[in-house]
């Protein structure tokens, strides 16, 4: 691997590791499983797979026997269907308006978030002169996608509404799983219940990746978790049961001394307290490597730590390495930016962001590599 071209000439090296998503799959969906329960779970790809590639990770997936695959936008699932002729790809945005008959021929399922959807869903099934599969989104309370209360209800008194079209999938999604002690928990999970009831013999989907964690009430039918797939820790307050995923490295260009009361990097945001050696690596925030971790991230070289100083540039980062022996940094020494010292957790909180905001921002600039015992990748 070392030997490639692409990889001695990268300036950074991102590592995604398909067998921990596997795994991480694997162990959500044998939770699901638990106590006999018949429990499947999908796998929420949108943005990418959370940056690490939808087509490669959902080939990976589908090997292990995933079927159902969440994407956001109606593109998405389009590039995915090419990479995954048979799994049902489910959209969560919906159909824009004029999209219909995209939709129905790359073999997308919709979320069907209103009652003018569910319409102009069955205007498509009737103009293609056949039955199309529907998934219906009721909101319970995070008012941003999703049918109502009265419309579900609608339906609820008048399944002639949705003649036509295949019930996939009965789904809510959860405003605050990642804090388990919230009423609004328990009380989306009545909703969400009750519209369950009201329309029998389609399976539900309700639990996110913090929401599998709730306890199996909140399983239904299908787990839909997307973050704790790629290694995002689901329990915020406890330790990680998911397997690490990604990793980041970023090259050393350039190393070179400044004196102390010296700045480095635009707007002199960093002055140095005393003579130091500062090594300039090639990430910056057009790579997603956020401008808030100037003077903020941590990098560390062999378990070493190294911390951002400065302030983070469009393509280039700051680290102060006066503590390592110069034998230690010498250009094209691997800075560790993600990985076995620093989560994707730990950088987003380095960052004040989350870990998924971490993600959905890795940069197309990265020398990719995915890892696999199997030959599979
Ligand atoms: C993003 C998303 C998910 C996955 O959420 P995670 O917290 O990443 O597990 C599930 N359902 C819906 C509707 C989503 O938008």
């Amino acid at each position: 691997m070392k030997q490639d071209p692409a990889f001695l000439r990268a300036g950074a090296v991102l590592t995604v590791d398909l067998d921990a998503i596997a795994a991480n799959w694997r162990y959500l969906r044998d939770l699901g499983r638990q106590g006999g329960r018949r429990c499947d779970c999908a796998a929420v790809v949108k943005a990418d797979a959370y940056g690490t590639g939808a087509a490669t990770v959902g080939g990976r997936l589908a090997a292990e026997g995933c079927r159902h695959f969440f994407v956001a936008h109606i593109d998405e699932g389009i590039a995915l269907r090419q990479a995954l002729p048979q799994a049902t790809i489910v959209v969560l945005n919906g159909i824009v308006p004029g999209s219909e008959d995209e939709i129905a021929a790359h073999g997308l399922v919709p979320a069907l978030n209103d009652l003018g959807q569910i319409s102009s869903w069955r205007a498509c099934s009737q103009r293609l002169n056949r039955a199309l599969d529907a998934v219906l989104h009721h909101d319970t309370g995070m008012n941003r996608l999703g049918l109502s209360a009265s419309e579900t209800e609608m339906l609820a008194n008048d399944r002639g509404r949705l003649r036509g079209l295949r019930l996939a999938l009965l789904m809510s999604h959860l405003v605050a799983s990642e804090e388990p002690d919230k009423p609004i928990n328990p009380s989306q999970l009545a909703r969400f219940q009750a519209f369950v009831e009201r329309m029998p013999g389609a399976p539900a989907s309700f639990a996110n990746s913090s929401g599998i964690f709730l306890g199996a009430d909140y399983h239904f039918d299908l787990l839909r978790p997307g973050a704790a797939l790629y290694g995002i820790n689901p329990l915020p307050e406890r330790s990680n049961p998911m397997q690490p995923v990604v990793g980041l490295w970023g090259k050393i260009l350039q190393s070179h001394r400044v004196d102390a009361l010296e700045t480095v990097g635009y707007g002199q945001n960093w002055r140095a307290a005393r003579p130091s050696r500062i090594a300039t690596v090639a990430v910056g925030y057009a790579d997603g490597y956020l401008r808030s971790l100037s003077n903020r991230g941590l990098g560390y070289i062999e378990g070493y730590r190294v911390p951002i100083v400065g302030r983070v540039s469009m393509d280039l980062i700051t680290i102060d390495v006066t503590d390592l022996p110069e034998a230690m940094t010498p250009p094209g020494t691997a800075v560790e930016l993600i990985g076995p010292h620093n989560s994707a957790d730990q950088l987003a909180e380095q960052a004040r962001t989350n870990g998924y905001e971490i993600l959905t921002s890795l940069g197309s600039r990265y020398h990719r590599i995915y890892l696999t015992a199997s030959a599979a990748a």
